[in-house]
């Protein structure tokens, strides 16, 4: 329990006539005043249930399950996962949570796993556990498709490798059997497919990836870090779902959030392997230091036990009927949006969706999706906006969830709102210029300072409750995705900068 009364209790200066640094009092606040002050903030946030902020959350629609989650997560919360001998609690749920979702995903009581913090983590994993498994000459590669999730070309730019992205098909955005093995090399290490890809919620022929690595003896890692927590129970409820999980010959891991469709909070992910020698490579170990002995299953060394004690409690508090059931209703959710849309003059989704994930693109030059999610915003609702890639066009990214069972109506209003006000005011002006100016900018010879000066300039105001995104995703639509990424490292540093 928290003390009600501050810790230090007299009111004294900073000794010695130092000056105020700010940020730390001097003396502690009262904790009904810190949790007033952390409701204000949070009060600028986009609300995290109630289905109106399609992307980055997950509600079940069932208040008692998150709370339940909360409190064994608060449980759990001191307890440190750097020490599984110290904390046997944690090899104990760990083992359950693990057991749960190989079950469900083509493995048994035996297939070995990792209780992770999340996809990246999972994926940073099985990059080293395949990394490791066989020396190369140079540097070693992955190949995946360019609509597998960035985790991976971070996991290379982490562990000193190299991502090959191959152009998915143009119309069905799956991964294409032949340009992967025709991207195979003998420094290739690890070959990806994903179940489904987050952009467009698509499966890749994991059948055909899997089989065409093994007979170049590379390891097939599936991404199912969106879909490995809805796809199992999608073909449970009768669905025909395509082979994607650990049962397929020659997939070799398998990563599976449940921070996602399993409804966890955040924190929360599992990465399978099918044999316990490849789990031992994604392993860690020192005892390079006078200190205690290290030995890691994570990237993360100390870290909460809360997490895991929440997804554990969410897993068996909702059981498999109450996942076949909320997977039912998203994907149920996810057709009946796929099917408004088709009503809505302007808009279409891409390709055909897999999961309860749905891409909106416009067909109509007049119309900028970008716009749209402004105009949504304004509406109280989030909508997530996807830059053109290759040719994929711009479009909204949609997650449904077990709440938009009830919320797809609304939804649909909104978004035939949004597109009708987009409509009316057109396509954002962009500076002309803007954009090549951009492309051409010396970024080194600006600081943070600068920068964000610049941003002002163009009227992006970071202080201004709901921004107005238009512009900037138009700008960052026309620019090469190396020029993105530098433009945006510039705009993270100007966001936690006391520049604005
Ligand atoms: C979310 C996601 C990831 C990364 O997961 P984080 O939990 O955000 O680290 C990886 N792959 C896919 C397909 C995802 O949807």
């Amino acid at each position: 329990m928290q003390p009600e009364t501050p810790l230090r209790p007299d009111s004294a200066p900073a000794p010695g006539g130092v000056p105020d640094p700010g940020g730390l009092p001097e003396v502690g606040r009262p904790p009904a005043e810190l949790l007033a002050e952390l409701a204000r903030h949070r009060a600028g946030d986009l609300p995290v249930r109630g289905g109106r902020v399609t992307a980055y959350v997950y509600d079940t629609g069932r208040a008692e399950v998150h709370d339940l989650a909360a409190r064994a997560y608060q449980e759990l919360l001191e307890v440190n996962c750097l020490d599984p001998t110290a904390f046997p609690s944690i090899v104990a749920l760990e083992r359950q949570v693990v057991a749960a979702v190989a079950g469900r995903l083509g493995g048994g009581a035996d297939t070995p796993g990792i209780f992770t913090a999340g996809g990246t983590e999972s994926i940073m994993l099985a990059v080293k556990a395949a990394r490791d498994a066989r020396p190369v000459d140079g540097r070693a590669r992955i190949v995946l498709p360019a609509s597998a999730h960035p985790a991976f070309h971070k996991a290379a730019h982490y562990l000193g490798m190299e991502a090959v992205a191959v152009p998915v098909d143009p119309e069905t955005f799956r991964a294409d059997p032949a340009a992967t093995r025709a991207a195979l090399t003998p420094r290739t290490v690890l070959v990806v497919a994903s179940a489904p890809s987050y952009p467009h919620g698509v499966i890749d022929p994991v059948e055909e990836i899997a089989a065409l690595a093994a007979e170049a003896g590379v390891p097939c890692h599936v991404d199912a870090c969106v879909g490995g927590w809805v796809l199992p129970w999608l073909r449970e409820g009768g669905r025909d779902v395509p082979p994607f999980d650990l049962s397929v010959p020659g997939v070799t891991s398998l990563s599976c959030d449940l921070h996602k469709y399993g409804y966890a909070p955040k924190g929360a992910s599992v990465v399978l392997f099918a044999d316990e020698a490849a789990r031992r490579r994604a392993y860690f170990a020192s005892a390079g230091w006078p200190g205690y002995t290290v030995i890691n299953a994570t990237v993360q060394s100390s870290r909460s036990a809360g997490p895991l004690a929440a997804a554990w409690a969410t897993l068996n508090a909702l059981g498999a009927r109450g996942y076949r059931d909320l997977a039912a209703e998203a994907m149920g959710a996810a057709e009946r949006l796929a099917a408004g849309v088709a009503d809505i003059p302007g808009l279409r989704v891409l390709g055909a969706p897999d999961a309860p994930l749905v891409a909106v693109a416009s067909s109509d030059p007049g119309l900028d999706v970008f716009t749209v999610a402004d105009e949504a915003r304004t509406r109280g609702w989030f909508f997530q906006p996807q830059l053109s890639f290759q040719g994929i066009p711009a479009n909204l990214h949609f997650t449904l969830t077990g709440v938009s069972r009830d919320r797809v109506e609304p939804l649909l209003a909104a978004l035939a709102e949004s597109a009708a006000a987009a409509r009316r005011s057109g396509p954002p002006d962009v500076p002309e210029g803007l954009a090549d100016a951009l492309a051409g900018l010396d970024l080194d010879g600006l600081d943070d300072a600068g920068f964000a000066g610049l941003l002002g300039t163009v009227g992006v105001d970071l202080d201004g409750g709901a921004p107005e995104m238009a512009v900037v995703n138009a700008v960052l639509d026309v620019l090469p995705p190396e020029t993105r990424e530098r433009l945006l490292i510039r705009f993270l540093a100007v966001l936690y900068s006391p520049h604005r």
